[in-house]
């Protein structure tokens, strides 16, 4: 299996490669020349496996130049030893007759985030391995929150890698900070920048191809590489999940072999929902996939009428993940869909760096719409549905699934599609606490651990004792630097120690 960029379909690279470099160098994205197909009765002898046999064989289907042996190694390390609090990994949940909830939350950090980045850490030091670098690799990651604590969680301690995460000071939550200061693990560091996200995004982007630092990491033995959710390393183990809830619906008796399922996905940069395409172009039974969005409803804009324009107001939610203006991962569907365009790709991504904005037209669009639905909710749908869902169905979901619940709610009274339906929960409702309590109209004060301590009492749920645990752990990391010392901050830490 060969990949190819979104840019430049003449682009031919490994999947170790696609991996390492992380960015084709003309700005495309890399995607896989051919999409792998699985049969019905593959995917029915794909449910009588663990999720670690699940993803395996799914992995060894896109991971043609890794090993048997490699890609066991890769999903212990990532899904074994107890990481996850489920032993189902990513367990089914359903919440009524024909509705599932795909709890993809069980991981260190308590979002979905850990789906991937759990795994991409073992993908990279032997895809690194393969492509002969040989070389220390070196992680930088700017965040908003919850990227950045998974990052760390999937490096912590893996051989051959360092990894370095800048946060903006003032602009994630009082939990997101804790959960990162006090990281655990001999090479990872974490550094407060005095600036805001775009700040500690575009600092970080500079010093990636700074010809300077790359020497001085280069005559040390090390290179950078990246953990973004551009990378295909970080997409491809999320199409495992889809498979295995189909598998595990299957099993249940909840569906019957073939029949087809609804998926409902919140969505912020379009990677978790793109994941459920491949799914689907693989030979998974969907009928429509559902793209959720909060009150940054570019993407319902967009698959409603074909333009993306990114030329409109940003709003802070309380699904703060989702508040995003550009969903990168984007390019690929518009790649997949018009057949390996790579000229009209380029074009739109010109004309949406140029003026922010461009058209698919209407053919494009009607093919897209016989799969994509898309629909989206403001914050006060968001709370009516934690409490609706919690009083009538006694199910505590965050705020990003309640974007995703009340959707698909939306979606079935305007279509009377009644197709089983799988919703995506992407983080434990004990991450986004004060989101949660407010939609409960409870009444809190204290810090975050009280707030934590408040949401299991009236609610009953146990809370995860990672979190739990955060006040107790030792704060690890002070530092804090501006825009301009990024640079000496990078290589400071990298070569600590050497
Ligand atoms: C990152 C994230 C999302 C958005 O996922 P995309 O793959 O960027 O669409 C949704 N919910 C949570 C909790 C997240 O952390």
């Amino acid at each position: 299996m060969l990949y190819t960029s979104t840019r430049d379909s003449n682009v031919r690279v490994s999947s170790a490669e696609a991996i390492t470099r992380g960015i084709s160098g003309d700005g495309g994205l890399f995607v896989p020349v051919e999409i792998p197909q699985l049969t019905l009765d593959q995917i029915v002898m794909l449910s009588r496996l663990d999720y670690k046999g699940r993803a395996k064989e799914i992995l060894k289907l896109y991971l043609t130049d890794f090993t048997d042996e490699e890609l066991s190694d890769c999903v212990n390390g990532a899904y074994g030893g107890g990481k996850f609090s489920s032993e189902k990994i990513a367990p089914l949940v359903p919440i009524e007759e024909g509705v599932d909830i795909l709890e993809l939350w069980k991981g260190p950090t308590c979002a979905f985030k850990d789906m991937a980045l759990q795994l991409l850490p073992h993908l990279l030091t032997k895809a690194s391995e393969k492509t002969g670098d040989h070389k220390t690799i070196v992680i930088l990651v700017a965040t908003s929150g919850d990227t950045g604590k998974a990052a760390l969680e999937g490096f912590r301690d893996v051989p051959n890698t360092k990894i370095t995460v800048f946060y903006p000071r003032d602009g994630v939550s009082p939990m997101q900070k804790l959960q990162m200061v006090t990281q655990e693990g001999g090479n990872v560091s974490v550094v407060a920048i005095e600036g805001n996200f775009d700040d500690a995004q575009s600092g970080v982007k500079e010093i990636f191809t700074d010809p300077e630092v790359n020497a001085e990491l280069n005559s040390h033995g090390m290179m950078f590489s990246s953990a973004n959710s551009i990378n295909w390393g970080r997409l491809v183990p999320q199409i495992v999940y889809y498979i295995s809830a189909y598998c595990d619906a299957l099993n249940d008796g909840r569906i019957e072999a073939g029949e087809k399922i609804n998926i409902v996905v919140p969505t912020g940069n379009f990677g978790n929902i793109l994941a459920a395409y491949y799914a689907l172009r693989m030979g998974l039974p969907v009928n429509k996939l559902i793209c959720a969005s909060n009150k940054n409803n570019v993407l319902t804009d967009f698959l409603k009428t074909g333009r993306y324009d990114r030329n409109r107001d940003f709003y802070v939610t309380s699904s703060p993940s989702m508040d995003i203006l550009i969903s990168s991962n984007l390019e690929r569907l518009l790649y997949l869909a018009t057949d390996m365009d790579d000229m009209a790709v380029r074009g739109w991504m010109h004309e949406l760096s140029t003026t922010g904005s461009y058209d698919i037209g209407e053919d494009l669009l009607g093919r897209i719409q016989t799969i994509f639905s898309a629909g989206c909710c403001d914050e006060e749908g968001t709370k009516a549905t934690i409490n609706g869902l919690f009083n009538s169905q006694d199910y505590l979901c965050d705020t990003h699934t309640a974007v995703a619940v009340n959707t698909y709610f939306g979606y079935r009274s305007e279509t009377g599609d009644d197709t089983h339906t799988v919703i995506a929960s992407t983080a434990s409702p004990f991450k986004f606490c004060a989101g949660v309590l407010d939609a409960l109209e409870v009444e809190f004060e204290g810090d975050e651990l009280e707030k934590i301590h408040q949401l299991s009492k009236v609610t009953g749920e146990e809370c995860p004792p990672q979190l739990a645990s955060l006040t107790s752990k030792e704060i690890r990391f002070k530092d804090c630097c501006t825009r301009e010392n990024m640079k000496e901050t990078v290589l400071r830490l990298c070569l600590k120690g050497e």
